[in-house]
């Protein structure tokens, strides 16, 4: 292997650790030798060589191997001094210049996505509270509350709203001074110049933003020296008025591992979170992707129904949706062919099947019971009465399609009856589902509450 297949090896690591990781971690990376399958690659700092092992080690071997290089183990040296005299320099590193020449009109931001703009992000639902904060936050004035807390699950559009933010800031108002960073690069930072004993520059920076954005937060807990630093920074900000954002997987008094104070801090301003994905949202997404793909395969043609699948299918999270669309254009423009249900199911059997999110008996049955207002035991319970009876065999029905439970297994959660009276319900559910509406719809609202 040689320093330009690993050049374009590199470039597939964009797509599985994101731009950011890829521009803070593998850009810089060095190949130095592959030895007894054994890769060695030079980085500037034994940190950054442990994290890079640590956070993307698997993924480097992955696609290594991919590439048909015999790789077994990666490895990650510093160099010694002889050949230290021409360090690669780390593009985001911040440390030396802040020092010397850099004064003020360095930031040490990361950079930004160019396609996470309000442009691009589709509201509904679940995302709309978010949206309407990071807004009113990306038209600047007065700062109203402070610092804005966006939270959700993984691949819901934190990252997006605040490169959002970012990018209208700095549209409206050039002159601010707008940083964006993960926490990981924050910390990364911060470790840095106390190695460096830089920390009176790396104070100053930071103090002098205008607005500061760190996303993923969760990630400095129960780093004591990182979250000190932030803390401190954080109120310096504060006290001057400045904007922060800030975004995290979870709510701030659900992060394990960080101190009250900061936590409570942490809460001061607005805090809204991202709600999962709803099927709606999905498809406006996929829509929306289609519409700007489509410029680049503009000979592509997809099938009526494939979005809708996809958008029940993978409700895991966005991301996923996305790689899962992309793969169904490279595919159907190599192969030149339309994209059909079936090239679908093919081209992603492995997405769909991951994403097949685990749906419980349980949840069923507490879903049909709120649905038709009766309560979970008489749901369950021996009373055969129609308002029960009904809901129960559609309890079973679902059970029987979102479940990979058999007849049996069901029959036992529903009281212990009999795996043919499961069997019965179904049946009848099935027929009725053909001729009366209001079952039909009954299903399709109570699947996808269970599927969202
Ligand atoms: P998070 O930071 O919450 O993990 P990201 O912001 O990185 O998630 O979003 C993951 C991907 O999904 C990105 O490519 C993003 O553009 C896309 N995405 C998420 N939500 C939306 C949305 N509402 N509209 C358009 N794209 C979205
Ligand atoms: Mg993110």
């Amino acid at each position: 292997m040689t320093n330009q297949t690993w050049g374009q090896i590199r470039e597939n690591l964009l797509t599985t650790v994101g731009k950011n990781n890829y521009t803070n971690w593998i850009e810089p990376l060095e190949f130095s030798q592959l030895d007894g399958g054994v890769a060695t690659f030079l980085v500037p700092t034994n940190f950054m060589g442990n994290w890079v092992s640590r956070n993307f080690g698997d993924h480097i071997l992955h696609e290594l191997s991919k590439s048909g290089e015999k790789v077994t183990r990666v490895e990650f040296s510093v160099p010694d001094s002889a050949v230290m005299a021409a360090p690669k320099p780390r593009k985001a590193e911040v440390g030396n210049k802040a020092n010397s020449e850099a004064g003020v009109g360095d930031v040490p931001g990361a950079q930004l996505d160019s396609r996470f703009t309000f442009d691009s992000f589709v509201v509904g639902k679940p995302n709309e509270l978010a949206h309407a904060a990071a807004r009113r936050v990306a038209e600047g004035g007065a700062v109203t509350f402070n610092p804005l807390f966006l939270y959700g699950g993984v691949g819901l559009g934190k990252t997006h709203l605040m490169h959002a933010i970012a990018w209208e800031l700095r549209k409206r108002s050039p002159e601010l001074r707008v940083v964006y960073l993960s926490a990981e690069q924050f910390m990364y930072r911060f470790v840095q110049a106390l190695r460096d004993k830089d920390m009176i520059a790396f104070k100053q920076l930071f103090r002098s933003v205008d607005v500061l954005m760190i996303d993923d937060v969760q990630f400095i807990a129960g780093k004591d020296a990182t979250q000190e630093e932030f803390f401190h920074t954080f109120n310096a900000l504060v006290d001057q008025n400045k904007q922060i954002i800030v975004s995290s997987d979870r709510a701030p008094a659900e992060i394990d591992g960080i101190e009250d104070r900061i936590a409570s801090r942490l809460q001061s301003g607005l805090v809204v979170d991202l709600h999962p994905t709803n099927y709606e949202l999905r498809l406006g997404i996929l829509q929306q992707k289609v519409d700007q793909f489509s410029t680049q395969f503009p000979n592509l043609v997809i099938k009526e129904g494939v979005l809708e699948f996809l958008a029940h299918r993978i409700s895991t999270n966005v991301r996923v949706l996305e790689g899962a669309l992309m793969r169904l254009f490279a595919f159907g423009s190599l192969v030149g062919r339309e994209i059909t249900m079936e090239l679908t199911q093919d081209c992603l059997a492995d997405v769909l099947r991951a994403s097949d999110r685990k749906i419980t008996v349980e949840e069923i049955q507490r879903k049909v019971s709120d649905h038709f207002n009766i309560r979970l035991s008489d749901l369950i319970g021996p009373k055969r009465v129609r308002t029960f009876a009904r809901p129960r065999q559609i309890a079973m029905y679902l059970a029987k399609q979102l479940t990979a439970r058999s007849l049996p297994e069901i029959g036992r959660r529903f009281g212990g009856r009999d795996h043919t009276t499961v069997m019965h319900g179904v049946r009848r559910i099935e027929e009725l589902m053909q001729k009366d509406s209001q079952i039909a719809d009954d299903l399709e609202l109570l699947r996808r509450s269970l599927e969202a």
